[in-house]
Parts: structure tokens; C-alpha cells; sequence
């Protein structure tokens, strides 16, 4: 199987592509990527190079919004798997246009180049905040899409542009939303490697408003493993949730984070919330799991505690970037 990944050189991108190349996925036998990013501040070549000599894989740089590029880099392939993505909330707020811009028309570039090269499924991988916040309960794949941020905005128009394509052509398309991630080679803008690297840095770290938002961790190999099923399982023209890892509140993350690194509460400054920030996130995997057969298989603490390694011993990836990612301090 010949894949196009964009976004392959980010955080949950390339975890799915060194799986992938790795032999993780088994079930798709000999497959061949293409990995087609931009190299935005968030993506790195460093993310890939387990994979660089790997027969099946080849890289292009470039844009999802340049049309000539996409339609040159898309014959010859069966499936797209759709990363790419501007992905950070706080930066969204700051500035939504590059939100519009990569995520709702290169989405749209992606699809129209999809459907007139006759390519098959179109993965296009979403988020959960797209349904904007949710007081109690767990939101379900017919929920209608509320998003209170620039980034889910941006993320829901290019959720609804795919699924008109499936409705409109008959695109093989299939959405999936996850819910929040964590994992190694993750960008230390979010919050888990934010405070991870500042923490062993020795710095201090802001906790937002009262630290009673709630979100819910999954492993990014979790999410890839949900990816993969969907890819090869899922039904034509459907939403799946992927997620069912561990409900927190930032409290309670923080008080982790602080414990895996060694450290205590005096290292932590309130700050200002965040705007418009959604108090909590909740999907039902329900679906995935019926249909597909999904578990997640990481214990959070386990998880969490084998990232804190690897951001430990691998401080050559992040030391650089350390400044880089303090927007809001
Ligand atoms: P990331 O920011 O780490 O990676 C994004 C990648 O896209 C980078 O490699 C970047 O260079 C590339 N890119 C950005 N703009 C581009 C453009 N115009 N053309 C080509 N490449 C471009 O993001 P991530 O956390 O790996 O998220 C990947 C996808 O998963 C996104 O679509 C995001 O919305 C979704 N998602 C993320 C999470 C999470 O917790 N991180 C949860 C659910 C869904």
C-alpha cells in the first residue's frame, strides 16, 4: 500500500509513520510512504530519521495549500492519511488566518487533488474539540459541532469539507477525533512537554486560571493504533472517536507531571486563564470499539512516566526549542 502522509514530520505524524515502517502495523504489508510537510516550526526532520533509510519512505517538503505541489505528490498512491495541521489553540488565538489557511483550504486542496487523481480513502485526523465543551456526560459522533476556539473552528470546516466530499463525489473519506495526547517528540508548546522540559530544565511552570479544565490523555501510539483501524476498517463516510485514555483535570495533571519529574508545587505560577478556555472534553468510544474492536493499551502512568525518559535523555531535541515554545510565560 502506497500512503501519503501529511504532517508526517510532526508530533502524532511521525509516531504513525515510524510505526508503520516499523512493522507495527502488520496487517498493511509492505507499505510504502510518502510524507509530505512543510516543516513548520512544529515539524523536524529529527522526527523522522529512524525511518530515513528505510526503503518504503521517501520526503517531500512542502505545502498542503500549494495545488501544483499536492497534484504532482499524489499520483501513484492508494490512500492519504491527513495530519497536517496548524495545531496549538493559544497560537490560534493569537492569530487564526494560518489556522484557515492550512487547515480549511489545504484540506480542500488535499481533497480536490484526492478525487481527481482517483486515490482511495482519505483519512482525515480531527480533534474533539470541535464539539466545544461539555459540562458532564461524553459527546457522540452525531453530536452537532459547537467550536469556541480559532484552532477547533478551523478544525471543524475542514472536518464538515471532507465529509461533503464523501457526500457530494462519493470521496472515500473517514474522519477520526481524538482527544488530547501525549508522547514522546511532541512539540514543547502543549501543555504535557511545555512542563515536562521546564521542569527538567529547572524553570517554573504556569498553571492556567484554577486549573480545573479537564481534559482526557491518550498515548499517541493509542491514537495511531485507532488511525490505523479506522484506515483499514472503518466505514466509508463515518466519524470514529478514538480516545478512552485517563480524565483530568489540570490539576491533576500538573501534580503527575510534577511527581514524574521530582518535583513539587513550588515550582508552579497561576496565571491568567486562557480565553475562552473549554472547561472539559469528553468523548464516548463506543463506536471504535464496537466496530472496530479498539482498546487503548497504555496505562497512563506508564505512559507518562516512559515520556519524562525520553524527554530526559534526549535533551538535544528540545534544549533549542525551550524558548521557542514560551508563548504564555
Ligand atoms: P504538530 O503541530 O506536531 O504537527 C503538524 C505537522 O504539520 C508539522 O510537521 C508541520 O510542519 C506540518 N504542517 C503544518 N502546516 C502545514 C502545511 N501548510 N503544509 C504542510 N505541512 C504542514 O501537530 P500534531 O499534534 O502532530 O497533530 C497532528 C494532527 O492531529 C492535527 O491535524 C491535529 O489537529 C490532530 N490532533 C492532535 C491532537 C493532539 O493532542 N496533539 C489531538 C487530536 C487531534
Amino acid at each position: 500500500m502506497r500512503i501519503l502522509i501529511t504532517g508526517g514530520a510532526g508530533f502524532i505524524g511521525s509516531h504513525f509513520v515510524r510505526n508503520l515502517l516499523s512493522g507495527r502495523f502488520p496487517e498493511i504489508s509492505e507499505p510504502k510512504v510518502t510524507v509530505l510537510d512543510a516543516l513548520t516550526y512544529s515539524g523536524t526532520l529529527t522526527n523522522l530519521e529512524a525511518v530515513a533509510d528505510h526503503p518504503g519512505f521517501s520526503f517531500v517538503r512542502g505545502d498542503i495549500r500549494n495545488v501544483e505541489l499536492v497534484n504532482s505528490v499524489l499520483p501513484g498512491h492508494d490512500t492519504v492519511v491527513h495530519f497536517a495541521a496548524e495545531s496549538h489553540v493559544d497560537r490560534s488565538i493569537h492569530e487564526s488566518l494560518p489556522f484557515v489557511t492550512t487547515n480549511v483550504t489545504g484540506t480542500g486542496v488535499l481533497l480536490d487533488a484526492t478525487r481527481n487523481h482517483g486515490i482511495g480513502r482519505f483519512v482525515h485526523v480531527s480533534t474533539d474539540e470541535v464539539y466545544g465543551s461539555i459540562a458532564s456526560g461524553s459527546w457522540r459522533e452525531g453530536q452537532p459541532l459547537a467550536p469556541r476556539s480559532p484552532y477547533a473552528a478551523s478544525k471543524a470546516g475542514s472536518d464538515l469539507l471532507a465529509l461533503a466530499h464523501h457526500r457530494t463525489h462519493g470521496l472515500d473519506v473517514v474522519v477520526t477525533r481524538c482527544s488530547n495526547n501525549y508522547g514522546p517528540h511532541q512539540f514543547p508548546e502543549k501543555v504535557v512537554p511545555f512542563f515536562v522540559t521546564r521542569l527538567l530544565a529547572g524553570r517554573n511552570v504556569p498553571l492556567y486560571g484554577d486549573g480545573g479544565n479537564v481534559r482526557d490523555w491518550l498515548h499517541v501510539d493509542d491514537h495511531c493504533a485507532g488511525i490505523e483501524l479506522v484506515l483499514r476498517r472503518g466505514r466509508s463516510g463515518e466519524v470514529y472517536h478514538i480516545g478512552g485514555g485517563t480524565e483530568l483535570t489540570n490539576r491533576e495533571l500538573t501534580d503527575r507531571l510534577l511527581r514524574a519529574c521530582g518535583a513539587d508545587w513550588e515550582r508552579v505560577r497561576a496565571v491568567e486563564d486562557r480565553k475562552g478556555h473549554d472547561l472539559r472534553y469528553s468523548l464516548s468510544i463506543r463506536k471504535i470499539q464496537d466496530e472496530l474492536g479498539y482498546r487503548p493499551a497504555i496505562p497512563f502512568e506508564q505512559g507518562l512516566a516512559a515520556t519524562v525518559d525520553w524527554y530526559r535523555d534526549n535533551p538535544s531535541w528540545w534544549e533549542p526549542l525551550l524558548d521557542q515554545a514560551a508563548l504564555h510565560v
